[in-house]
């Protein structure tokens, strides 16, 4: 299996490397959101968030925690987002789990996702908790 992210943690592919430890390995989005824009990945292959098993999914969250504030330092942000995709409909494209930490300033003209009027609410956490 040829998986662009696994070849830029073995160092097959380059990449903007910004850490890497025994599980995790972070580096720059080469389309970046914002200045610093950067990626979290767990080492081991995993298509989708919710495939990393319980001992990588801890390892690259304290990653992210660790790194989104230095980076956001480093860029001269004052707040980031930390975001994932899972899945296309949610615009996965590359199909190895990754967590993106987007820095932010006030001004920089990125929109939040729109809220709409809630509609069900009661019956949509019904759903969900029954589905736990
Ligand atoms: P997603 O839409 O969540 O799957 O995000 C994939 C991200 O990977 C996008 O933001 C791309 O810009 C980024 N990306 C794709 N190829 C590379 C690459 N070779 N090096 C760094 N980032 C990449
Ligand atoms: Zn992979």
């Amino acid at each position: 299996m040829t998986c662009l992210f696994c070849q830029i943690a073995k160092g097959e592919i380059p990449a903007q490397k910004i850490y890497e430890d025994g599980k995790t390995f972070a580096f720059l989005d080469i389309k970046p959101i914002s200045k610093g824009h950067a990626l979290v990945i767990p080492k081991a292959h995993s298509e989708h968030f919710d495939d990393m098993d319980a001992e990588d999914t801890h390892h690259v969250m304290d990653t992210v925690q660790r790194l989104a504030p230095k980076i956001m330092e480093a860029v001269g942000a004052s707040a980031y987002n930390v975001g994932v995709n899972v899945r296309p409909d949610a615009g996965q494209v590359v199909m190895h789990t990754h967590i993106h930490i987007i820095p932010r300033t006030a001004d920089d003209g990125l929109k939040s996702w729109p809220g709409q009027d809630a509609d069900n609410l009661d019956e949509i956490k019904d759903k969900i908790a029954a589905n736990l």
